[in-house]
């Protein structure tokens, strides 16, 4: 089967380049505008909308590489085109909008116009432009879009086809995991997943920056300058946790056969957790984990996240806890237990079909087992 991924590098653009490269950022976001203005008149004064062709024609005079006009006037033709059918259907819908300068970050190459060598990407018009490429590329490269990101660092995001042999499933263990604020994960094994600490190093020093940037008076030159290094420390922040959860999703994935979540995208649940939508880490882990989860030759399962906290995993009682209450006690058959290794037990025993109910000492690992008291009285 055939997979397309997609490859982000960081760009070193000479100043010659940069400041070219931010002209046509300028000339792209002219070039929608006007395509915009020339939509709305045509609609004006005959009812229709422009054609594909008539886009094309005007593509060829926006100064730009003709692969990278066509793309932002196909987009824009599509966008129009959907806003007519919904408004077929019934359905309300914007009509596309005119963009400024701050909205328009990226050019996109669909097919050519780039080569990559080395440590050049070589794209047209801009020349040899040096790039970081900090990891292989497997397949043929597609794509390039150059983007510019709010940290003023150029970025470049080729993506590549390859083809991938299916990889059976493996056999072996299942995990449930319980992903909390405190320990950024508990599993149903009873270990324990902490947050690193030079994450919280980067915190602590986005804090600092970010007290002085609103000391800042608005609008002058040294608000922008702290702007600018917040943003860049916000960077490092992400690329640094998103290194961090890759490793962490790769080490679950190559010791399970099965690893079990709660789906916290049911609504209502996140909240009742006390886990509020906040720290997208989660979010970046479990989609981390599902997408590499196939080539691993791994299952990952999504569970319903009502009461995990809260039920027996021994016997199924739901027990009520406040959130400062750390420890699962059951006053039905006196399991007492971690209350996030409780939670874990109960996303695997949901995942695997296990039924909290039954008197079996089932996924309930050996060490955890030595912390239940009295279980069979
Ligand atoms: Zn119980």
């Amino acid at each position: 089967m055939k997979v397309v991924r997609a490859y982000k590098f960081r760009l070193y653009p000479n100043k010659i380049q940069a400041k070219e490269m931010q002209t046509h950022l300028w000339l792209s976001k002219n070039l929608w505008n006007d395509g915009l203005e020339f939509a709305k008149q045509l609609y004006v004064d005959y009812q229709l909308f422009p054609s594909r062709q008539a886009y094309q024609e005007i593509s060829k005079y926006s100064g730009m590489h003709s692969q990278v006009a066509q793309d932002v006037l196909i987009r824009l033709y599509l966008a129009i085109k959907v806003k007519i059918k919904r408004k077929k259907a019934g359905l309300k819908g914007g009509f596309p909008r005119f963009k400024s300068t701050d909205r328009v970050k990226s050019l996109h190459y669909p097919q050519s116009g780039f080569s990559l060598s080395g440590r050049k990407l070589k794209v047209t018009p801009f020349g040899e432009i040096n790039i970081k490429k900090h990891r292989e590329i497997y397949g043929a490269i597609k794509t390039l879009t150059l983007k510019k990101e709010s940290s003023d660092r150029w970025y470049a995001i080729l993506t590549a086809e390859a083809e991938v042999q299916p990889v059976p499933m493996k056999q072996g263990e299942a995990v449930g995991v319980d992903l909390g604020l405190m320990t950024f994960a508990t599993l149903s094994n009873g270990e324990w997943i902490k947050k690193p600490r030079h994450m919280k190093k980067y915190e602590a020093k986005l804090a600092f920056r970010q007290r002085e940037l609103s000391n800042k008076k608005l609008g002058g030159k040294n608000r922008r300058k702290a702007k600018l290094m917040v943003a860049r420390i916000h960077v490092r922040v992400a690329d640094t946790r998103k290194d961090w959860l890759h490793k962490t999703a790769n080490n679950l994935l190559s010791r399970y056969s099965l690893i079990a979540f709660e789906d916290l995208d049911v609504q209502g649940i996140a909240e009742e957790h006390g886990k509020g939508i906040s720290d997208a880490g989660w979010s970046i882990f479990t989609n981390i984990i599902s997408y590499k989860a196939e080539s691993a030759g791994c299952a990952v399962v999504f569970v319903n996240p009502k009461n995990t906290t809260k039920d027996c995993s021994h016997c199924g009682t739901c027990v009520q806890k406040e959130e400062h209450e750390r420890e699962h006690n059951c006053p039905s058959c006196g399991l007492s237990m971690d209350r996030d290794l409780n939670a874990a037990i109960n996303i695997l025993n949901r995942a695997t079909g296990g039924t909290p109910g039954c008197r079996e000492r089932r996924n309930v690992p050996e060490h955890a087992q030595g912390r239940i008291a009295d279980l069979d009285k």
